[in-house]
Formats: structure tokens, sequence, C-alpha cells
């Protein structure tokens, strides 16, 4: 099987319910969609997200350019990742350029699972399973988001994270309590700081928060995802769990960082595609780590299944605006299905959104 063609199209994919931020209201989730064509009649997609939108013209011409290299070479994960890697071996593959790679390594593993007609999960030894996830929700503002946790209670989830962005730890525990006197205390609870703060500031939060009591699951990326001695001392000074790896690039962070954090849940764009993400998943189980995800649940869903040491899934679903057949959610679990990663594009739907 040989790469024919790429193509890269780029939209803002409608969110059912729009990402908040400290800055921001996102309505619409900024997305690469990647289609690779063999000469075997099979094609492979995936998406890449692309966080802000003047990333998306970039990442198409990167793609469509990189294209002109890869057309007729052998269309396997591996092969690409070679071949690559010795094509981008002094630019180095962080930022766009992995995020290209991990899109077109998704959608090989897309291709290859197709051609059997089994799901990916099959390919890395195992049938889909329900997988338990968390609804991963925006900024949580008292007054304002209640009826964002009702609906997710509505839909059956068990856990729910929230992000923050007040001025205070007392705001806080304060929207923290309201979450969880709305969730009760069965359900898991889980709290992304978005690498806000400096070690001291994360440390000094995080036992104000211990003291009030809330039973956090994790606290997600308190200091900036780089800073390798700030996790160390946070995770020395509290007892609450450190949740981090979203921000890793490739398995050579995963390897850097896997010490100094609880659980891990590397980006499977940012962390080199399923490719990147069972070497990760790896170096976690060898470290005794447990492995969450981080967006991309339909990819998501296939590593994780064949993640032995799987947590749990984040659900946030950025592509079913543009899909026939979106992800849902069961009984609070998600089961991915083929064949290949089980990614249906909606043609008119795209044509509505597309911007590049
Ligand atoms: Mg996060």
């Amino acid at each position: 099987m040989r790469i024919e063609r790429i193509k890269a199209r780029a939209v803002m994919a409608p969110l059912a319910v729009p990402i908040t931020t400290a800055q921001a209201s996102i309505p619409a989730a900024p997305l690469v969609l990647v289609d690779v064509e063999t000469d075997e009649g099979v094609s492979g997609s995936a998406y890449i997200f692309g966080y802000t939108p003047p990333m998306l013209k970039p990442l198409v011409t990167f793609l469509t350019d990189l294209s002109e290299a890869l057309v007729g070479s052998p269309a396997h994960p591996a092969d690409v990742d070679r071949q690559t890697a010795s094509q981008f071996r002094l630019l180095g593959r962080q930022g766009m350029v992995g995020m290209a790679l991990a899109g077109l390594d998704l959608a090989l593993w897309d291709a290859h699972g197709k051609a059997v007609g089994q799901p990916v999960c099959a390919l890395f030894g195992t049938a889909p399973r329900p997988l338990p996830c968390y609804d991963s929700q925006g900024l949580f503002v008292p007054g304002r988001d209640e009826r964002l946790i009702e609906a997710s209670l509505a839909r059956g989830f068990k856990a729910i994270k929230v992000k923050l962005g007040f001025p205070t730890v007392a705001e806080d525990v304060a929207a923290l309590r309201v979450v969880r006197d709305m969730i009760g205390p069965e359900r898991q609870l889980m709290l992304d700081y978005n690498q806000a703060f400096d070690a001291p500031e994360a440390i000094a939060r995080i036992r104000v928060l211990e003291e009030a009591g809330l039973d956090l699951t994790w606290v997600e990326e308190p200091v900036p995802a780089e800073d390798l001695a700030g996790y160390r001392s946070v995770r020395t000074a509290v007892s609450t769990a450190i949740q981090s790896g979203e921000n890793w690039w490739h398995p050579a962070d995963a390897a850097r960082m896997i010490a100094a954090t609880d659980y891990a849940m590397p980006d499977i764009i940012k962390i080199g595609g399923l490719s990147g993400w069972f070497r990760a998943a790896a170096i976690a189980e060898a470290a005794g780590v447990p492995v969450s995800s981080h967006l991309f649940v339909e990819a998501s869903a296939h590593a994780l299944a064949a993640t032995t040491n799987a947590h749990l899934l984040e659900w946030l679903d950025v592509a079913g605006g543009v899909m026939t057949e979106p992800y849902a959610i069961e009984d609070g679990c998600v089961t991915a299905r083929g064949p290949g990663l089980g990614i249906t594009w909606d043609d008119d739907k795209i044509a509505r959104h597309l911007v590049h």
C-alpha cells in the first residue's frame, strides 16, 4: 500500500458546547482534516486540533507541500516516521511539524484499519470496550455555569473536570464547593489550572483546596508543562494527585517528565500520533503512571482501549460537528468503533464550515 495523495482542509467545526477559558469563549473548533489516499483504493482520515484559527492555513499549506515528498512512499506509519525523522532532523519536529506528522500518522493507521475491515484498536491487540470518561468543561463561574454541570449529570457522566481562572484561592474553593455540592460525593471531580502558577503559588493553592475537603481526583498542570523542577516540588509538597502530559512533545518529553507526575494524559497529536502514544504509554506503565487522554475522542478511544494502564478518556468532542456519526456517551463511557478510527466526514457540513 502506497501513498497516492494527501489532502488537507481546514474547518471551523461548530461545537455543541462552546469551550470557555479565562480569556475567551470559543464557539467553533479550528480543525485541519487530513485524508490520505492510497494506491489500493483505501483512504485514511484524521484531524488535527489547531488551537487557534491562524494555525489553520499554515498547517494546510505545510501538509500539502509535504505530500509531494511522500507520494509513492509506503503508506505505513513506521516508514513515514523514519522518512520524516531524517527529513526534519535539523528543524526538529515540535510545534506545527509534529502536529502535521501526527495527523498523518493517525490517518495512516485509519487506512490500515479500513484495509482489513477492523477498528484500529484491533491492530494493537484488542477489541473496542467501553472506556470510563469524564466531561471536560471549561471555566466554571458560579451563578453562570451551573446549567453546564446539570447537563453533564443529565448525560450520565460520573466524572467532571472544570477550569478556574480566579485571582484568589478563596474564589477557587467557593466555585469548587458549588460543583462538588451539585455532583455529590460519589462522582469524581478534577481541576485544571492550565499551567497558571509557579511552584510556590501552586503549592499554596493546592494545600488550601486540600483543607477545604473537596476530594479532587487530580489537579492538572498547576505549573508550566516544561517545569520539571516545579512538578517535582509540587508533587512532594501536596498529597493531591497531579495530572500532566497534554503539552508533552513526543515520547522524549514523557521520558523526561514521567517521574514528576502522578497521572499522565498525552495529547495524541503532540505525542506523535498512535505510534507516539504507545511509546509514551509504555514509558508511563513502566513508571507506574495511569494514562488518560486529551481531546481527540475517536483516536483516543482506540488508543486507550489497547493501553494496559488506561485511566480516563477526556470527553471534549471537537469534531462531531463535521461528522455524520459523531461518537457518543453511553452510561458515562465511550466505546471505539471501526472500521479504522470510525471517523465519518459529513461533506455538506465540511463545505459549510470550510475556511481553507
Ligand atoms: Mg488540561
